[in-house]
C-alpha cells in the first residue's frame, strides 16, 4: 500500500524525510545528476518562484514515510505549461503501480493547474539513436506506457540532437496534452522548448544550439508520432475525482452528543455539528479520519493543572443531569480557592451561563483529542484539516472556563504546531477570542489574532480591545480587531484583509482558524449579518494565505444556517487554497 502527497516544503519532520528520500533516489537513479542540482531541492520548494517554474513536488509513501517514489513537475504559469523533471521509482521497488499512480497524479495536476499539458523527456527507441538493444528495450517500454496517455514524441524537429555529436540516447520530447481537445501550435512549443531548453542545460548548451532546435519546430500545428504500441483508440482518462492530498483531512467529535445542557436558552447544541455535518457530506472535498487519542500534558501545556484537575474532579463528582453553575466569585489574587468543589465552580470561570456537568469535562477532552489528530494531519502532510467539534474552546483562559467553553482545543492545537515552527491563530469568531489571547499573551512564537464585536456590547465584555497588544516578548503578537455592531460585508472583507496583512507579516509556518459561524446574518448571538456568499469569500481569503491550515470550529448558534455557511466557507477555503 502506498498514498501518493504533494511535498510543499521541508519544514516538518515527515516532509524532510521525504525530501531526503527523494534525493537519495535522484543520486543512485540518475548518476550524472550534479551534487549542485539535487542539493537545491529544499530551495525550489519554498522559494518556487527562484527558478523560473513552481517545482511541485510527489510523493509515493508507503509505511512508516518510506518514499516508494516521487514525481517533480515544473509549472509555468505565464507560459501555462508542465514539465515533468522527473518521475522514478527508488530502485528494486519498480512496479506495485507505483509509477502510474504517480503519472496520474501528475496529469491531474497539471489539468487541475487549467495548463496546455504536460513535456517530458524520454529516451528514443529508435536503433539510430539508441544502439544498444538492452537500452533500447527499456526505452521502449517506457514509450509505450506513456503511449497510452496519448503522450508521444514530437516529431519532425531537431530536438533528439545530442548535445555532444555522436553521444548514444539523445531524448525526444514527449508531449501530454491531458486528453484536452487541442492542438498545439507551432509559436508556443517554439517559447516552450526555449523554456525547457534553458531551464534544463542552460550550462552546458550553447545559445546556437538552443536556437537550432527551437527554430526546427516548423510544423504547425506541432505534430506527435503516430502510436507505434497502443493501437486501440481509447487513451487512459483522467479521474475527475478530487486527490486524497488536496481533501479537507475532517476529524468530527463523535463524543459530543452526551454533553447536551438542556437549559433554555443554551444555544450551545449538539444539533449544531449534525447541521454542518449535513451539509459538509454533500461537498466532496473532505476525507474522514478517526479522532486519537492524546496524553493530558498537551492541555496542561497551555491550561493551569490545577484548573485541569478542578474540571476533570468536580466534573466526575456531579449526578448525571445535574448542573454546577458559578454563583461566588472569590477575587482569585487574594483569596483561596473554597473547599466546596460546586461553590469553587466561580474561582474558575467568568460568567454564570456555563455549566459544569458530568459529561462537560470528557466531552471537552474528546473535542481537544480531534483538534490534535486534525493538527497531526497538517503534520503528516494535508494542506487544510477541519476539527468539528464541541463544545467550543476559545474563551477558555489559562485558568477559567466560561462561554459554553472548558478547554481551548484551539490554543492547544497551535501549541502543539508551534513546536514546528511559527503559528498565527485567526479568530473569526463573533467573539472575542479572550482564551489564546490570555494564553499567548508573553509569547512571541504564536501569534493571535481576533476579529469580534466590540467588548462595549459584546461577550465577554472585559477583553477585545485594540489596545491590547501582548506584553513583554509577546508585545506586538496579539492583535484585535474590534468592529461595531454592524457594518456591511465589503467592510468586514476590509478588515480581514487587514488581520491576513498581519498574519502573512508574521510569515507563520502555520495558521489556526478559530472559525466561529455566530458572524451570521440571524445568529441568536450575533447582531452581523454575514451571508453564505460573505462566508465563501472570507474562505477564499484565507486559503489564499497558502499556509498550512487547520479549522477548529468555535461559534455559530443559527441553526437553520449554520451548515450552508459551514460549506461555503470552506469551499472558499479550499479552492482559495489550491488556487495558483
Ligand atoms: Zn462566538
Amino acid at each position: 500500500m502506498f498514498r501518493i502527497r504533494r511535498v510543499y516544503d521541508d519544514f516538518t519532520p515527515i516532509n524532510k524525510e521525504a525530501v531526503k528520500q527523494v534525493q537519495k533516489i535522484l543520486r543512485t537513479q540518475f548518476y550524472l545528476l550534479s551534487r549542485k542540482e539535487i542539493a537545491k531541492l529544499p530551495e525550489q520548494l519554498r522559494n518556487p518562484f527562484k527558478y523560473r517554474f513552481r517545482s511541485i513536488l510527489f510523493v509515493a509513501e508507503g509505511s512508516k514515510g518510506m518514499v516508494r517514489g516521487f514525481a517533480l513537475l515544473l509549472h509555468e504559469p505565464i507560459l501555462n505549461f508542465c514539465y515533468l523533471d522527473y518521475i522514478s521509482t527508488a530502485k528494486r521497488r519498480m512496479g506495485g503501480g507505483i509509477g502510474g499512480a504517480l503519472y496520474d497524479r501528475v496529469r491531474e495536476e497539471a489539468l487541475h493547474l487549467k495548463t496546455i499539458g504536460v513535456f517530458f523527456e524520454c529516451l528514443p527507441d529508435s536503433p539510430e539513436l539508441s544502439r544498444d538493444p538492452e537500452i533500447r528495450k527499456q526505452n521502449a517500454a517506457r514509450l509505450r506506457f506513456y503511449e497510452r496517455y496519448g503522450a508521444r514524441p514530437i516529431v519532425n524537429t531537431a530536438y533528439e540532437t545530442p548535445l555532444k555529436p555522436g553521444t548514444d540516447n539523445p531524448p525526444y520530447l514527449v508531449y501530454d496534452n491531458l486528453g484536452q481537445d487541442m492542438e498545439l501550435h507551432r509559436d508556443t512549443a517554439r517559447i516552450i522548448v526555449r523554456a525547457i531548453l534553458e531551464r534544463k542545460y542552460g550550462d552546458i548548451a550553447s545559445p546556437d544550439y538552443i536556437e537550432k532546435v527551437v527554430e526546427s519546430f516548423k510544423d504547425d500545428p506541432v505534430k506527435l508520432r503516430e502510436p507505434k504500441y497502443i493501437k486501440r483508440e481509447v487513451t487512459i482518462q483522467i479521474r475527475r475525482s478530487i486527490p486524497a492530498d488536496r481533501r479537507i483531512a475532517l476529524l468530527i467529535s463523535d463524543q459530543h452528543a452526551i454533553h447536551h445542557v438542556r437549559e433554555r436558552g443554551y444555544v450551545e447544541s449538539p444539533v449544531r455539528i449534525d447541521t454542518i455535518l449535513k451539509e459538509l457530506d454533500s461537498a466532496d472535498i473532505f476525507q474522514k479520519f478517526k479522532p486519537r487519542r492524546f496524553s493530558e500534558r498537551h492541555i496542561t501545556a497551555v491550561h493551569d493543572s490545577k484548573f485541569v484537575d478542578y474540571l476533570k474532579k468536580v466534573c466526575a463528582s456531579l449526578e448525571p443531569g445535574a448542573s454546577v453553575y458559578p454563583y461566588v466569585f472569590p477575587i482569585r489574587n487574594v483569596a483561596r480557592p473554597p473547599k466546596d468543589l460546586p461553590v469553587r465552580a466561580g474561582y474558575y470561570c467568568i460568567d454564570t451561563f456555563t455549566p459544569l456537568n458530568r459529561n462537560a469535562c470528557m466531552v471537552a477532552k474528546r473535542a481537544v483529542d480531534c483538534a490534535l489528530t486534525a493538527a497531526s494531519k497538517i503534520l503528516e502532510g494535508h494542506r487544510l484539516a477541519y476539527a468539528l467539534v464541541r463544545p467550543p474552546g476559545h474563551h477558555a483562559e489559562r485558568r477559567s472556563f466560561g462561554g459554553f467553553c472548558y478547554f481551548n482545543s484551539t490554543a492547544i492545537a497551535a501549541n502543539y504546531l508551534g513546536k514546528h515552527g511559527k503559528t498565527s491563530i485567526l479568530d473569526i469568531d463573533y467573539h472575542h477570542g479572550n482564551g489564546q489571547q490570555n494564553i499567548f499573551y508573553e509569547r512571541a512564537d504564536v501569534m493571535t489574532i481576533s476579529i469580534h464585536g466590540h467588548p462595549s456590547f459584546s461577550y465577554p465584555y472585559f477583553s477585545g480591545f485594540r489596545d491590547e497588544k501582548g506584553i513583554g516578548p509577546g508585545k506586538g503578537y496579539n492583535v484585535n480587531f474590534p468592529l461595531p455592531e454592524s457594518f456591511d460585508s465589503k467592510r468586514y472583507r476590509e478588515i480581514l484583509t487587514e488581520a491576513l496583512r498581519r498574519v502573512a507579516g508574521f510569515r507563520p509556518r502555520f495558521l489556526v482558524v478559530a472559525l466561529g459561524l455566530d458572524t451570521a446574518k440571524g445568529d441568536p448571538t450575533g447582531s452581523w449579518t454575514l451571508n453564505a456568499k460573505d462566508f465563501e469569500a472570507n474562505g477564499r481569503m484565507i486559503g489564499s494565505l497558502h499556509l498550512p491550515t487547520l479549522v477548529v470550529q468555535e461559534g455559530g448558534y443559527g441553526n437553520r444556517v449554520l451548515g450552508v455557511n459551514a460549506r461555503n466557507f470552506f469551499m472558499g477555503l479550499w479552492s482559495g487554497a489550491y488556487s495558483i
